[in-house]
């Protein structure tokens, strides 16, 4: 059963041209991994990503992730990335899908709340209802994902917990892979 839809992915993008990865299904050895990548297209904007069945499990979050409980941030669910979509950063080029600059501004490992299973990760997607544990530079502790239905929104929301915190972190654009430092659009 293919569950993935890196086909949607595929349709969008003249790789050769946009600099971004082709990719294949592909699991990492170990922790399953996260990634958000800070994005300046049209609209700024945070893509979450989250490792399962060989892909990115992708979301676009407008307001970006929040540490702070009370906030909800509305993540609408995209297409699934190639698993190497992860260390992308860079400029698209104009002409392109998503024209604009890309930094990975956080990254590392999660696991779901309680099982820890990716098998218990795909579950959650399904119903609608997530709860993870990231372990990143930026993004630490446990969070919810809970899907709005029937969309494609859901929305990520900080668990309370020792890692909460009322800080903004979205004001942060800085690439916590090469330290590159996000420019943003003028528009
Ligand atoms: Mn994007």
């Amino acid at each position: 059963m293919a569950t993935h839809e890196l086909a949607a992915y595929r349709n969008k993008r003249r790789y050769a041209a946009s600099g971004e990865p082709r990719g294949v299904q592909r699991r990492s050895k170990g922790s399953l991994k996260f990634v958000v990548q800070k994005h300046s297209s049209a609209h700024l904007h945070y893509d979450f990503r989250l490792e399962a069945d060989g892909v990115l499990k992708s979301w676009a979050i407008p307001k970006g992730p929040s540490l702070d409980p009370s906030q909800q941030r509305l993540a609408i669910r995209v297409e699934d990335h190639p698993y190497d979509y992860r260390n992308f950063e860079g400029t698209i080029p104009e002409g392109h899908y998503g024209a604009g600059d890309v930094i990975v501004w956080d990254r590392g490992s999660y696991r779901q709340v309680p099982d820890g299973s990716e098998e218990a990760v795909l579950k959650g997607l399904r119903k609608g209802a997530l709860s993870i544990e990231l372990n990143g530079k930026r993004l630490r502790g446990l969070f919810s994902l809970v899907r709005l239905k029937p969309s494609r929104q859901w929305l990520l929301t900080k668990t309370r917990d020792a890692y909460a915190s009322t800080r903004d972190i979205t004001r942060i654009s800085t690439s916590v892979r090469s330290g590159k430092r996000l420019r943003i659009r003028q528009r």
